[in-house]
């Protein structure tokens, strides 16, 4: 899980929220009141702090692959549903992440916003998350919740571990700035392979 630094909301949003203290989270974004523009900037501050990867799996995504994901889900916790702090840009698959976690959020969950959260997690070199500290079992949770360990994501790590098993460090620093590009994304997995 790779960590997040929060920046500032955009003044857009800060503003529109100043005049719309009762709205709900359906009337953001909508045509008919104009937030169309206002959700994009939103979601393009969140992308670009995140280095466009999903806040959870670290898949690489876009404006037209990602959502606003509530860290804090919006039904238990509507007094942070315009919580600039509580959003996330996650990947829309719906077997891990935002959509797979729902209401699943627990007051020890691992978020990327954590300063230590990238090393609270490492792999195997079968593509699986596991726990630095297999007690840890927030840590544990968190895999859970947000499904971290679904086929499809232990298939993509497997096959990223492949490619940098026989690359040289050198390498694999280059593959880790570019990781986005290159590899679609998985930037603490190219991390476990630097030696
Ligand atoms: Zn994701």
């Amino acid at each position: 899980m790779k960590h997040i630094s929060r920046q500032e909301s955009p003044d857009s949003f800060e503003k529109w929220k100043a005049r719309n203290r009762s709205a709900h989270w359906g009337e953001f974004g909508n045509e008919k009141n104009h937030t169309v523009e206002i959700k994009r900037e939103v979601k393009e501050k969140l992308l670009s702090q995140q280095n466009n990867l999903c806040g959870y799996c670290e898949v690489a995504v876009q404006l037209d692959d990602s959502h606003i994901e509530h860290l804090k889900d919006r039904n238990n916790y509507p007094r942070e549903m315009f919580d600039y702090d509580n959003f996330i840009a996650s990947c829309q698959y719906t077997d891990s992440c935002g959509h797979y976690k729902g209401t699943g959020y627990f007051s020890g969950i691992v978020s990327p916003f954590d300063n230590n959260c990238e090393q609270r997690f490492t792999y195997t070199g079968n593509g699986k998350i596991i726990p630095v500290d297999e007690n840890d079992s927030d840590a544990l949770n968190t895999i859970e919740v947000l499904g971290l360990n679904c086929k499809r994501l232990k298939d993509r790590r497997v096959s990223i571990i492949k490619t940098l098993e026989l690359a040289d460090n050198d390498f694999v620093s280059q593959y880790l700035s570019n990781c986005e590009d290159w590899l679609g994304g998985f930037y603490t997995v190219v991390k476990y392979m630097q030696k």
